[in-house]
């Protein structure tokens, strides 16, 4: 049996950059993991991975936790964004000059930064103790600490201690948009299913450099967004392509190389130039998965675990490390006066603190989905002659780049 001052569920970048940073906060904290691969650094470097854009907010973040630098390095910056519909043809286009910015921010590869941020783990073993369990867990709250019972977790931090019951007053869930911490404490979810898959592939282009461009494309079927990848010669991007219906990997490697980048290039339309495919496909299927409660019984939830939107906009990563600076805000100050940071009218605070946030992202990101992928006539008429609109309109497209940027 072991206390902590908070235990974190979750091996994702939003459960690792929570405990790093509230170990710098002298916290105690335990973090559970469900899988050694990154821990143990045994991951393919190169293998298929979706990219984050990293906004300006959350590339400070990372800063404080000092992979800020190791980011820029290995990222590529976002120096333009075309945002295009490719019915009318109508496009609106983002400088970062506009709102004096370098750039928009970073796009780094998930395995990249999981790298960065693992490693930082193993950096802070001393700090940190990283628990790790195949088996599952058993969650119980009582009056003053929640408890998380196991067959045998490993410290990881010291891997001669075996426990099998561990506690604290506050259990933070971060383990995603299928999160078990949520089911095991009976948060009820509410779900919107989009009917779309967005498949993840890489693709090299030797004609034409991206030059740090993002596009954006809509389309009727769904969005088409042409990301520019971190490499020297800036010839590879990756590709989110969104189709509607459930599409799986095997769905994908049914085509032929050549049949599939005949559909690539038929999208690119001319884009780029000639291309090859450089990776195997990624497919997500694309739901709202919004947790009902954000708390209950000193357990609460930040990213994925509290609400997995839509990555149309590519927001979610950036929307969950607002919620952890706003649960460790929340954290910081009850333990500076001695408050009991798992009470009720701490969490309450927390919960008031994201509603907004939470919300406005929600509805954009479902607006621009149903906006973007609407046939019916009033809806198209409104769309080319608003993106020409709001083209020419350039305070609101400056406070729409602020808020990307979570500035
Ligand atoms: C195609 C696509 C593109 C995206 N692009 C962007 C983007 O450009 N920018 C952006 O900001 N966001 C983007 N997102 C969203 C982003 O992927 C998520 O918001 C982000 O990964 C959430 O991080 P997380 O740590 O909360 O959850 P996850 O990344 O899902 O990590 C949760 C982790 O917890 C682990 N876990 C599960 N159960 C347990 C358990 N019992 N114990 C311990 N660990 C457990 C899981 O194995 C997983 O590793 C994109 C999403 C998709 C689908």
């Amino acid at each position: 049996m072991k206390k902590y001052d908070v235990l974190i569920v979750g091996s994702g970048p939003i459960a690792i950059t929570t405990s790093l940073l509230l170990a710098k906060n002298k916290v105690r904290v335990g973090l559970l993991i469900d899988d050694l691969k990154y821990f143990k650094n045994d991951v393919k470097q190169h293998g298929p991975a979706r990219l984050f854009a990293i906004a300006q907010n959350s590339y400070e973040i990372f800063n404080q936790i000092g992979i800020s630098e190791k980011i820029v390095e290995n990222s590529q910056p976002i120096n333009y964004i075309r945002v295009v519909d490719d019915n009318s043809y109508s496009k609106v286009d983002f400088l970062p000059q506009d709102i004096d910015l370098k750039n928009f921010g970073y796009l780094i590869d998930e395995l990249v930064l999981l790298r960065f941020l693992y490693n930082k783990l193993n950096e802070n073993l001393d700090k940190i103790d990283v628990l790790y369990s195949p088996s599952d867990i058993k969650i119980e709250s009582e009056e003053f600490f929640t408890h998380i019972y196991c067959d045998k977790f490993t410290n990881m931090s010291k891997e001669t201690e075996v426990l099998d019951h561990i506690y604290a007053p506050l259990v933070i869930g971060a383990d995603g948009k299928y999160s078990t911490v949520r089911k095991l404490v009976g948060i009820d979810i509410k779900e919107l299913d989009y009917c779309e898959t967005a498949i993840v592939i890489d693709i090299r282009h030797t004609e034409w450099p991206h030059n740090g461009v993002a596009v954006e494309k809509f389309t009727p079927n769904g969005a088409f967004a042409i990301l520019p990848k971190h490499e020297l010669l800036g010839t590879m991007s990756s590709l989110v392509w969104i189709e509607k219906g459930k599409i799986s990997k095997d769905d994908i490697n049914f085509f032929d190389k050549s049949t599939l980048k005949n559909l690539i290039l038929r999208k690119l339309n001319g884009y780029l130039g000639a291309i090859e495919i450089a990776s195997n496909p990624l497919t997500y299927h694309l739901k709202l998965v919004q947790a009902k409660q954000r708390y209950k019984n000193r357990v609460v939830l930040i990213g994925d675990s509290a609400q997995a939107i839509h990555p149309i906009a590519g927001q979610g990563l950036n929307l969950g490390l607002r919620d952890m600076e706003g649960i460790i805000k929340i954290i910081s100050f009850g333990m500076e006066i001695g408050l009991d940071i798992g009470s009720e009218s701490l969490l309450q605070d927390y919960c008031r603190s994201r509603v907004l946030d939470v919300q406005k992202m929600i509805k954009g990101t479902t607006f621009l989905t149903k906006l973007f992928s609407n046939e019916i006539l009033p809806i198209k008429i409104i769309r080319r002659t608003g993106l020409r609109g709001f083209n020419n309109l350039k305070w609101i497209k400056k406070i729409t780049m602020k808020y990307a940027s979570g500035l």
